[in-house]
């Protein structure tokens, strides 16, 4: 029945609509470079209508942007994102299986903050005031408490020439460094500033390797102007095993520094004239002793997996998993913001995307679905390390993990290779990564599953195969697809922006992993391990696979540590 009721003026504005959401269409397919739209099975085709261009340029932008500071684990930023994906869960009403009703799985990450009030270096002479410097006059990195006291020796020394072009970097020695007793002294060094005024790093390397092995007490650094950036923790997964505190104690800080007016007030305690700075004396006299203390509290940094079920339709299968994976970490502000749109905004993207179009489609897999956006990764696939050891599901029920790192943009040249490759010859181009490693019914999916979704698959990228998440999965025999669009000019640099993102590409890979996970979700078979791959599998974590081999047993779960 069409519009009786409808006023000529509304009949006209809907035919308008219609009209300019065809001419749309079809100047998008006219632009699209994909040979053909994606049509997927009629069982799971309403589900791709749920997610648009739009809704993943709102995700990305919003993962990449400079509100989540590149999203480093273990810093606000990346709880931020946390956050962010988990609304999305509970907005589409996933299944929470994280902590306390959460959709998180917390992975051990400590956070060392300097604790001001007790952390000070101390210079002092008989009879006279003592010279305290604060921790916000000091600078340098620090790895737990520590402390240090002893006779001060002053070094001057010149700031070494850096290695012309092209000559091999070397870490120049310091001439008389090497006969100079500082046993259980604390060795406070002044390099002079390097043509550039500023302290010299090469200097100060040099130092600390000239003296290492000398039993100084400490090598602290003295500069003219007053050190910026004050004493810095860290922030990094933290090994269950030590007790950070003490495997800290005693480990000096390697770049401690202080400076401005306090070097002066030092020097005059000591009683040297500034001019000692200018000179060619490498010790001066001077007569001092130091102290410094540096205190430190370790806390738990925010540092999740964030994961999701979507439960099968089937009573029995539903107790096996199709896992969909991302990382939600970046490098964060280090040398300034990294967005880190493509590494691995794209990825967090897709697997938002899968799991609407999954929620959204009237018909549910048999099998059930696990959507997890790892942490740590940067920092050596340590979330999903986590996430494997200590799986909340047993990794002998998951039949395939498949991981999206990279999905937004086209392959081009870029600092690690790909010499003479073009972004405007890949805007159709996938790399398969991984898939013919362990079951190859996994990989022939992924390849029948391509017929529709027509990517130019390449497989020339198998060496990336341990730098995303899905390893920690293979390593246990668990079947793996990685799905990566390939390196480009802005990974890990601060350039890699939102604006940059192949949108129409990413909702397509998006599409293709719905289409491949949704197929592992319904067949009757799940993708076995061949023998002689896992056998010559290298670098395996367990005896036997956890999916079952072809040809009979297996599928025992490996003992993992914290897998029920
Ligand atoms: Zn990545």
């Amino acid at each position: 029945m069409l519009w009786p009721t409808r006023s000529p003026a509304d009949i006209r504005a809907t035919l308008t609509a219609v009209a300019v959401a065809a001419t749309l269409t079809a100047a998008l397919a006219a632009q699209s470079p994909f040979a053909k739209p994606h049509e997927l099975p009629a069982d799971r085709m309403a589900g791709t209508a749920a997610v648009s261009i739009e809704d993943c340029k709102k995700w990305l932008f919003t993962l990449a942007s400079p509100e989540f500071e590149g999203r480093q684990t273990g810093q606000p930023g990346f709880q931020k994102a946390a956050e962010f994906v988990s609304a999305h869960f509970q907005k589409l009403g996933l299944e929470a299986r994280g902590e306390n009703g959460t959709f998180y799985q917390t992975v051990p990450w400590s956070v060392t903050k300097v604790v001001p009030e007790n952390s000070y270096l101390e210079f002092q002479r008989a009879g006279a005031e003592p010279l305290r410097i604060p921790a916000d006059r000091l600078a340098g990195n620090v790895v737990g408490n520590s402390s240090a006291e002893g006779e001060v020796v002053f070094l001057v020394v010149e700031s070494p020439a850096a290695p012309a072009d092209g000559q091999r970097f070397r870490v120049p020695k310091i001439p008389g460094l090497a006969d100079l007793a500082v046993e259980g002294k604390v060795v406070v060094a002044y390099v002079k500033p390097a043509r550039d005024g500023l302290p010299s790093a090469l200097g100060r390397l040099a130092v600390t390797q000239s003296l290492q092995g000398k039993g100084a007490a400490a090598v602290l650094f003295a500069q003219q102007e007053q050190p910026a950036g004050g004493l810095r923790g860290r922030s990094s997964a933290s090994r269950r095993a030590g007790n950070p505190a003490v495997a800290g104690a005693g480990r000096v800080p390697s770049d401690l520094a202080f400076g401005g007016t306090d070097l002066t007030t030092m020097l005059k305690l000591g009683g040297a004239e500034a001019a000692v700075l200018e000179g060619t004396a490498m010790t001066p006299t001077i007569t001092l002793r130091a102290k410094f203390e540096v205190a430190v509290q370790t806390e738990q940094a925010p540092a999740m997996n964030v994961f999701a079920v979507l439960p099968g339709s089937d009573p029995q299968l539903r107790n096996e998993y199709v896992v969909v994976g991302s990382h939600l970490d970046h490098v964060g502000t280090r040398g300034g913001l990294h967005p880190g749109a493509d590494d691995d905004a794209s990825g967090t993207t897709g697997v938002m995307a899968v799991a609407q179009m999954f929620v959204k489609n009237p018909n549910r897999p048999k099998r059930s679905v696990l959507f997890v956006c790892f942490a740590g990764e940067e920092d050596g696939l340590i979330g999903s390390d986590f996430f494997a050891k200590n799986c909340p599901v047993p990794l002998a029920s998951i039949v395939g993990e498949l991981q999206m790192d990279m999905i937004g943009r086209d392959e081009e040249e870029n600092r690690e290779g790909n010499r003479g490759e073009r972004a405007e010859d890949n805007r159709t181009s996938l790399h398969l990564v991984g898939t013919q490693k362990l079951a190859p019914a996994l990989h022939e999916l992924c390849l029948k599953k391509n017929d529709a979704a027509a990517f130019d698959i390449e497989y020339d990228q198998e060496g990336m195969f341990g730098r995303s998440d899905h390893a920690n999965f293979a390593k246990y025999g668990v079947p793996i697809a990685f799905f990566f669009t390939g390196l480009h000019r802005d990974y890990h640099e601060t350039t890699d922006t939102p604006d940059k993102i192949h949108y129409e590409k990413l909702l397509r890979v998006a599409t293709y992993v719905y289409d491949i996970a949704f197929e592992l979700g319904v067949q009757d078979e799940r993708p076995l391990v061949d023998p002689v791959l896992w056998q010559n599998y290298r670098g395996k974590q367990a005896k036997e696979p956890a999916a079952p081999l072809i040809g009979g047993k297996a599928a025992s779960a490996p003992a993992t540590e914290g897998g029920k």
